[in-house]
């Protein structure tokens, strides 16, 4: 259950909508089905800050369905370390796949009320002095760190372009922080108008790096933040079905079909070389009925 695959692919898309350029995909969800690929690195180098700090117990916030939940969750039991898990909403009637997956790797799951999840320094207040705090989604300056190792640990200088879903931006700041001048980075935004996307990423990359061009698409959402019409299920059978590629319905699934639809669009030439970041979540599958992907 703890095995990491590290031998990550990059897997090169062959869709009917590619229009022959060159779109690959570096399948970072492969590492592991639970601790999506990014969680992975974006969590690592907390989990060295405390064992540096000889600090016992991890805490850190999210909803229900967070992948980030059920990766420090994950990271925690990998590295021998205590985990705290404050849930937003009281106790629910019947656990999510994924709170019940976090529980199992042991952790300590808090159910707080949605008016006290508002203030998460109040929380923390309650707890031992001790507790090495996460933000909620893992954004912070060690995330965006750890994160720009994927691209140190995964050859990407063949390609122009590298684009990647975002919800706290995180894992795109780190890759802005690592890909070569030449590059491009592109972020879809998960998030319907989360305008302080922008500024968020840029907080997190070093002063040299302040003038960098951020760009990001804000309409591939489908709705909302985990918001998965029809169209999207669709999208999602039909891509596994012409490419083999698995997606979650929060993040890669809107991801690709972005990258479609920008190619469609004519955002790219022909000369352009796409690498799609696939940071995994698949877990997140799990809270939709069994019968309808066929993944
Ligand atoms: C958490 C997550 C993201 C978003 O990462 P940020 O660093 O918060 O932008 C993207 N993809 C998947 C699969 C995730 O689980």
């Amino acid at each position: 259950m703890l095995h990491l695959n590290k031998d990550i692919r990059i897997q090169t898309l062959r869709a009917s909508w590619t229009k022959g350029m060159a779109v690959d995909v570096l399948r970072l969800d492969e590492l592991h089905p639970v601790v999506s690929g990014n969680k992975w690195y974006k969590l690592k180098y907390h989990i060295e800050a405390m064992i540096i700090q000889d600090r016992e117990v991890m805490g850190t916030f999210g909803g229900a369905y967070s992948n980030h939940i059920v990766a420090v969750a994950f990271m925690c039991r990998f590295y021998g370390i205590k985990s705290i898990g404050i849930i937003r909403g009281e106790l629910p009637q019947r656990l999510s796949p994924t709170l019940i997956q976090a529980y199992k790797l042991g952790m300590d799951l808090q159910f707080v009320s949605r008016t006290a999840y508002q203030n998460k320094k109040e929380i923390q207040d309650r707890f031992d002095k001790s507790i090495y705090w996460v933000r909620e989604g893992g954004y912070s300056l060690l995330g965006m760190l750890g994160a720009a190792n994927i691209l140190k640990e995964n050859d990407a200088s063949q390609y122009s372009h590298i684009i990647c879903a975002c919800g706290t931006g995180t894992m795109m700041a780190g890759l802005l922080f690592r890909a070569l001048p030449t590059q491009q980075v592109i972020g879809i935004s998960v998030l319907k108008n989360n305008t302080a996307l922008e500024s968020d990423i840029l907080r997190l990359l070093p002063k040299e790096l302040s003038d960098t061009k951020i760009t990001l698409f804000h309409d591939y959402h489908f709705g909302g933040y985990a918001k998965h019409p029809p169209a999207l299920i669709e999208w999602m059978k039909a891509l596994w079905q012409e490419c083999n590629v698995p997606t979650d319905i929060v993040y890669t699934s809107k991801l690709l079909f972005a990258v479609k639809d920008l190619i469609e669009k004519n955002y790219f030439t022909a000369k352009d070389k796409v690498l799609i970041v696939h940071s995994g979540g698949l877990q997140g599958n799990r809270s939709l009925d069994p019968h309808i992907l066929p993944f």
